[in-house]
């Protein structure tokens, strides 16, 4: 097969949600994925510990896929693949030094415990106040910011708040969380119960946008709770792959595509690296960062200045370290024993600690007391582990991309790159951190696995130095202005050449949201032929 419709560089969510679209379209789809197995940072694995026990290496959560429009489009097609969510009613909670708490999908529940920490009345003010608008957030982070039904909001919004409260929802957007969360709330449990999210979306407490984005994932986990496919996210892969194929699509693995072939300034296929040639008579849609697509897959070719300029001017955010953990037993946990049945529980000392590893991490340090995102997979699916045992999924958000020294005073920043002494010492902190609040952590721990920034890169050349979103998030680089503020979205200066994935609007995730909008709209019957 050597010339399709469209042609797809990489097989992440984004990719892989386009080629569905497409193909169930009637469009002749190829993926070209140089990697030996399809799936970007979704990458579900058997072998990383002990026989029986199943991790995802990098991404696990899929509250952003299964609360999003391809997933409520493609929804029938896939159960038709096998594919089955799994959900909790626990999605989130917290351990820090003011205490512990459990965000619930029943309201009341949350609310009682909020209730608890003093702060019933404003989390049932914020959460209501929120739900009023909440059409508009989503809408925002989802609608094709460049095309005209993106007004269609901007209109809805001043219809309903008026031209001084539009303004004032701008303000609102623009928020940071730390001072609407201590502005809203008394307890110190309840803001780091809620500031850790931001984290999630690449910010911290202190950045721009920061409060919007906390509301926005406090209220979606609050409804939506934590999904996650039975069996790994393998399973969300192999059932959209099994739609691109029964609608006549292809898949090449190991296919590293080196050049977008443009002709009279229209892309027209792709070269791979062992020189195999494809074309594409209708589309490119390519699933790369900025440098990777204007500095590589277009080098030689005739780019505005302002493009290739803001591309090269594209920034990483910081790094992630993942450490998997194999267990002979669920694990104790010493504030709450409640705590084990929840997805996700966030462990930091509190709202300062936040801001202080985050801005460590910024600045090139190693935060002496890290935020660890302990996610516990086998709460919701446990098919992950054999009968009886247990996984914990741990994330670490704050990392230098290149390590200039220690807070703690402990780890000599070295050459500073993340080589195993200095990654492995980290972990050790980590894991030390966390024994304080899992009584039978080390006990437990059959087999563990750390994966650093270098590694994290190695799996997937756009999560440049690290960074699992694929692109520094702060605002500068989000909404209109990502994936470049010169350019129109999804659209490049090439011709019939479209942009996708985690460096394009709405950002990184498993939403699909990039692939989703760009397959939308080469889908979209012309209006005479309408
Ligand atoms: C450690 C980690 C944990 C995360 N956890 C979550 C989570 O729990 N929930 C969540 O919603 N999000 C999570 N995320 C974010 C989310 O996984 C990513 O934002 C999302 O998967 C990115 O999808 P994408 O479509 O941009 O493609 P990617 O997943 O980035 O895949 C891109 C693919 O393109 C291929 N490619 C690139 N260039 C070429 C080329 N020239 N030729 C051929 N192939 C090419 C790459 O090999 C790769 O396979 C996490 C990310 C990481 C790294």
């Amino acid at each position: 097969m050597n010339r399709s419709d469209v042609i797809i560089v990489g097989s992440g969510i984004n990719a892989l949600v386009a080629a569905a679209i497409l193909a169930k379209s009637g469009k002749k789809v190829l993926i070209c994925e140089r990697n030996n197995v399809p799936g970007g940072a979704i990458k579900t694995v058997t072998d990383a510990t002990l026989p029986g026990f199943t991790h995802e290496l990098l991404s696990s959560w899929h509250p952003l896929f299964v609360g999003g429009p391809a997933y409520a489009e493609l929804k029938s097609d896939l159960e038709a693949q096998g594919l089955v969510y799994k959900n909790t009613q626990k999605p989130t909670g917290v351990v820090c030094q003011g205490g512990s708490a459990i965000l619930s999908t029943d309201l009341a529940a949350t609310a009682a415990e909020f209730a608890r920490l003093g702060d019933g009345e404003a989390w049932t003010a914020m959460l209501n106040e929120f739900l009023g608008k909440i059409d508009l957030a989503f809408g925002l982070l989802g609608a094709d910011l460049w095309r005209a039904n993106s007004l269609k909001l901007l209109r809805t919004a001043r219809k309903r708040f008026g031209n001084r409260g539009l303004v004032a929802t701008g303000a609102e957007l623009l928020e940071p969380a730390s001072p609407w969360l201590d502005r809203t709330f008394t307890s110190p449990v309840s803001k780091a119960l809620l500031a850790p999210w931001a984290l999630h979306n690449g910010l911290g407490p202190d950045d721009a946008s920061s409060a919007f984005i906390t509301k926005v994932i406090g209220a979606a986990v609050a409804l939506g709770g934590m999904p996650v496919p039975v069996g790994g996210g393998i399973k969300l892969v192999d059932a959209l792959l099994g739609i691109i194929k029964n609608h006549g699509g292809e898949i090449l693995t190991n296919a590293d595509v080196v050049k977008i072939n443009v002709s009279g300034g229209r892309a027209t296929g792709v070269r791979l690296a062992d020189g195999r040639e494809f074309i594409a008579a209708k589309s490119v849609i390519a699933s790369s960062t900025p440098q990777g697509l204007y500095e590589g897959l277009l080098k030689g070719e005739d780019l505005p200045i302002e493009t290739t300029k803001a591309a090269d001017a594209f920034r990483y955010g910081r790094a992630a370290i993942q450490i998997h953990l194999a267990l002979s037993e669920p694990p104790v946990w010493k504030a709450d024993a409640g705590l084990k049945d929840v997805a996700i529980v966030h462990v930091l000392d509190g709202m300062n600690s936040l801001s202080e590893s985050v801005n460590a991490a910024n600045r090139g340090y190693l935060p002496s007391r890290p935020t660890i995102v302990v996610g516990q997979p086998t709460s919701v699916d446990p098919s992950r582990a054999p009968e009886g045992k247990f996984i914990l999924w741990l994330q670490l958000q704050e990392n230098p991309q290149k390590i200039l020294g220690d807070l703690a005073g402990e780890i000599a920043a070295g050459d500073g790159t993340w080589n195993d002494e200095r990654l492995n010492a980290y972990a050790d902190r980590v894991i030390d951190q966390l024994s304080e609040q899992i009584t039978n952590l080390r006990e437990a721990t059959l087999a563990k696995v750390v994966l650093g920034p270098k590694q994290i890169e190695d799996m997937n050349k756009n999560l440049v130095g690290g960074d699992p979103y694929a692109g520094d998030c702060r605002i500068d680089q989000y909404a209109v202005w990502r994936p470049l503020a010169s350019a129109t979205g999804h659209k490049t200066p090439i011709k019939d050449l479209w942009h996708i994935g985690a460096s394009t609007h709405p950002g990184p995730g498993l939403g699909g949201g990039s692939g989703y909008l760009v397959a939308k709209r080469l889908t979209k019957k012309k209006f005479l032929r309408r």
